[in-house]
């Protein structure tokens, strides 16, 4: 099967790149990686009033943010180009001269008017709803001459009278249609424009696509096509349609269920990488319990055949969770080449910076690498490091209020620690179990109201890093603070 794969990712630039979408290209990169094949990227632009260039330019980033990387297409060109359906009028000129010329495609002059009428009508009687073939009647002169007369009118493709349209779908096996309930569907509109089908089967051919990849939403387009290929005498590819995604809720996933869009992902701090394996398990499984698997393993693990025919549903605390994983295996090199500009843009760390600052900076990062899920909550879980005041939270507060905590441990502590020789994990270390040995009580008991004072919460990072972290006259600080909180000044 790997000689010659050539698969396509063809989205409508009118919008953001959406999960769904991006669930479709990373499929055909996978099959086109593990077969040595060709991925290309098409631009189906030709609905001209709702593409725009600003959506093209995020599809093309949201793309590259992925890593998944076109061989041929806009920006890198190719054998087969233009990849944009605007600048390849030419070719669908030609074809559909070829399919008139054939007699497979009719001018048809029914206005919309009557079209809309026909339809209501077939609707009250229940019957279908389909182009009734007026203008297929016509006879050859007389579509030339109302054309001739600047009638405005539509390409139909005559669509076979009896028999079947059989898919045989990767994924769904044989779908069979009766051609008696597809009608003959427009090819170009009245503005000149080709519609989808039509741009899409000739862009297919002329590109040797050898397999078609996409959402299922498009099965009830795919047997008008197959009749049109059929029509232009062309070979079919192989389709694979893969199952929609649904929301939590097991509805059509849309804006109702958050965000939706990669670019709005990679905006609330998303790896690629993590966002990638989640898109993969969306319809894909390799087994029932692996969930974890890397660029290369999807690569040669990923099988059409082990794609459902069932909805996938689109599960947001799982590719949070998923992320996390990310995170916590990335190496810290890796992790603060991310993780430094999220502080920066948060305004906890001034882009001047010097080097010691932003080393201390990163080994505040590394602090909560284990607990972030997401790269955006970075500068809430590291706020108390920076500036001289804390928060409290209050169930941070209570530690500090509730009466077995020992204000007299906290100025003994200060004391201590402001002539402490060595302010280093170790050396602060040794001065707490002291302090709680001679003070006999649990070390709980002084860590407790201690992360409270110095970080303003319940939960922290190991507290004689924290310690180091804030360095002694901050400690200093805020433990004066925290008994300045239940009426003590030191
Ligand atoms: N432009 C179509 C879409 O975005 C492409 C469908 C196809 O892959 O044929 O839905």
């Amino acid at each position: 099967m790997s000689a010659g794969v050539r698969v396509r990712f063809a989205p409508s630039p009118t919008g953001h790149l959406h999960i769904g979408g991006a669930r479709t290209a990373l499929f055909n990169y996978l099959f086109a990686r593990q077969n040595s094949g060709v991925f290309v990227l098409r631009l189906e632009d030709t609905d001209a009033e709702r593409s725009t260039e600003e959506s093209v330019q995020m599809i093309l980033a949201d793309l590259k943010w992925l890593g998944l990387d076109w061989d041929e297409g806009p920006e890198k060109g190719g054998a087969y180009g233009p990849y944009r359906q605007l600048e390849r009028q030419e070719y669908y000129r030609l074809q559909l001269a070829q399919l008139i010329e054939t007699g497979h495609a009719y001018p048809c002059f029914c206005s919309s008017e009557t079209l809309e009428a026909k339809r209501q009508q077939a609707l009250e009687l229940g019957a279908p709803v389909k182009y009734d073939g007026t203008c297929r009647r016509l006879s050859l002169s007389e579509a030339h001459a109302r054309i001739g007369a600047g009638e405005a009118h539509v390409i139909r493709l005559k669509i076979p009278m009896g028999g079947k349209t059989v898919i045989e779908d990767l994924i769904r096996g044989n779908v069979s249609f009766d051609n008696r309930e597809l009608d003959d569907f427009v090819l170009v509109r009245s503005n000149g424009l080709p519609t989808y089908n039509f741009a899409a089967v000739v862009d297919d051919a002329a590109m040797r696509i050898s397999h078609v990849i996409r959402g299922d939403d498009h099965l009830s387009n795919t047997p008008r096509q197959i009749c049109l290929y059929q029509a232009l005498s062309q070979p079919l590819p192989q389709f694979a349609h893969v199952p929609m995604i649904l929301g939590p809720d097991r509805t059509r996933l849309s804006k109702r269920h958050g965000a939706t869009s990669v670019g709005a992902y990679a905006e609330a701090g998303y790896l690629p990488e993590a966002l990638i394996n989640y898109l993969a398990l969306l319809g894909w499984s390799f087994d029932d319990k692996t969930t974890i698997f890397s660029r290369q393993e999807l690569i040669e693990k990923f099988s059409l055949r082990k794609v459902s025919k069932n909805p996938a549903v689109f599960d947001p605390a799982k590719l949070q969770w998923m992320n996390g994983v990310y995170i916590r295996n990335q190496g810290e090199a890796e992790y603060l080449e991310r993780a430094l500009p999220v502080l920066v843009q948060s305004g906890l760390l001034p882009s001047s910076a010097s080097e010691t600052e932003r080393a201390w900076a990163g080994r505040v990062a590394m602090a909560v690498k284990e607990q972030v899920k997401l790269l955006s909550d970075l500068p809430a879980q590291v706020r108390f490091f920076f500036g001289d005041e804390v928060e409290m939270e209050t169930q941070a507060q209570d530690h500090l209020d509730q009466a077995q905590f020992k204000p007299e441990l906290f100025q003994t502590l200060h004391r201590q620690i402001s002539v402490l020789e060595s302010f280093t994990s170790p050396g602060l270390e040794a001065l707490l179990r002291d302090l709680v040995a001679q003070a006999g009580v649990k070390f709980g008991d002084l860590v407790h109201p201690l992360r409270a004072a110095l970080t303003g919460r319940k939960h922290s990072p190991q507290i004689l890093l924290v310690m180091e972290l804030l360095g002694r006259e901050r400690v200093l600080k805020r433990l004066a603070a925290g008994l300045k909180s239940v009426g003590i000044t030191v």
